[in-house]
C-alpha cells in the first residue's frame, strides 16, 4: 500500500512518502481522520483498512498538503471559515498540477537523493478534477464524541489565520497540524501577525498536553519545546535571517529566522527553532 499506516499509543500514523502524516483516531462509534494529506494515492481504502465505523473528517488548515485528499470521501470534511477560501485555492488544477511535478521530484532528507513520491497507479486527470470535498466549518470549543473519544477544536492561528487543533482529551494529546514547530513557515499571505501566532503558541503551551503531534515531524512534541518555540518567534529578526529557497515563496522573500545564531545546517541539533518570515511579518 501506498500509505503507511502505524499503530500508536491510542491512535493510527498514516504516513505518505511526501512527509506528510495523517491521523486517525477511533472511538466505540465513529472514527475521526485529521487532515488528507495531498491525497495522491487511495486514503480511503487506507482508512477503511483500519476502520469501518461513520468517519469524521477534520482538516486542521487549508493547505495543499491538508486538504488535498479530500475530495476522496463522501463524508464531511470541518474546517475552520477563515480557511475555507485558501483551501478553494489550494484544490484548483494549477495548484494540484504544480504539487505533482514537485512530488515527482522528492528529496529524500537522509540520503539526499531525489525519488518519485507518486503512487505506481496515480491518474494525473482524476486528481487534477478532484474536488475540494464536503466542507463544512468548526470553531473554536466544537466538540465531536466518538465514543470513549472526545475531541474538541481550538482555534490555533498563526501559520495560517483558520488554522485549528485538536484535543484528544482522555489522551491530553494535541494534534496541530502545521500551527507549531521548530521550523514553521510564517510567510504566507495566509499566515497572520507574528503576534497572533506567539499568542497560539502560549495557549499551547499553557494546555499542558502529555504530547503535541505535528503533521510533518514524526517525533512528538512536548510542554518544554513551546519555550524554545516562543523564544524563536520572539527574537525573531528578518534583517539577520537567512534567504529561504522554496518552490512555495518567491515573491516574499522570505528568511529563516532560527535561535541562537543556528543554521539551517543545524535543523536536526537539538535546541534549534526557527520561523520563516517576510520582511513585513
Ligand atoms: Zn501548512
Ligand atoms: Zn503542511
Amino acid at each position: 500500500m501506498y500509505y503507511n499506516i502505524e499503530k500508536m499509543d491510542g491512535y493510527f500514523r498514516i504516513g505518505s512518502p511526501e512527509n506528510v502524516f495523517c491521523y486517525l483516531i477511533e472511538g466505540t462509534d465513529k472514527a475521526m481522520l485529521i487532515d488528507t494529506g495531498f491525497g495522491y494515492g487511495n486514503l480511503r481504502e487506507a482508512v477503511r483498512s483500519v476502520t469501518d465505523k461513520p468517519l469524521v473528517i477534520i482538516n486542521t488548515h487549508g493547505h495543499c498538503d491538508h486538504v488535498g485528499g479530500n475530495g476522496q470521501f463522501e463524508e464531511s470534511c470541518f474546517i475552520h471559515e477563515q480557511d475555507l477560501a485558501l483551501c478553494y485555492e489550494h484544490s484548483n488544477r494549477e495548484i494540484r498540477a504544480g504539487n505533482v511535478e514537485q512530488a515527482k521530484h522528492s528529496l529524500n532528507y537522509e540520503t539526499g537523493e531525489m525519488f518519485d513520491a507518486l503512487p505506481e497507479d496515480f491518474e494525473m486527470e482524476t486528481y487534477l478534477n478532484r474536488s475540494c470535498g464536503n466542507l463544512q466549518t468548526i470553531k473554536e470549543g466544537d466538540l465531536f464524541e466518538l465514543g470513549k473519544a472526545s475531541m474538541e477544536i481550538l482555534e490555533t492561528p498563526g501559520h495560517t489565520r483558520g488554522g485549528i487543533s485538536v484535543l484528544y482529551r482522555e489522551k491530553n494529546l494535541l494534534f496541530i497540524g502545521d500551527a507549531a514547530g521548530f521550523f514553521v513557515w510564517l510567510f504566507a499571505k495566509e499566515t497572520t501577525s507574528r503576534e497572533t501566532y506567539i499568542h497560539t503558541l502560549e495557549k499551547m503551551y499553557a494546555l499542558q498536553a502529555d504530547g503535541y503531534i505535528g503533521a510533518h515531524n514524526p517525533e512528538i512534541m512536548h510542554k518544554e519545546d513551546f519555550q524554545l518555540y516562543i523564544r524563536a518567534a520572539s527574537e525573531a529578526d528578518y534583517e539577520k535571517g537567512e534567504p529561504f529557497e522554496s518552490f512555495f515563496a518567491q515573491e516574499t522573500k522570505p528568511k529563516v529566522c532560527a535561535l541562537d545564531g543556528m543554521t539551517l545546517k543545524d535543523m536536526f541539533r537539538p535546541g534549534f527553532a526557527a520561523v520563516v518570515i517576510s520582511a513585513e511579518k
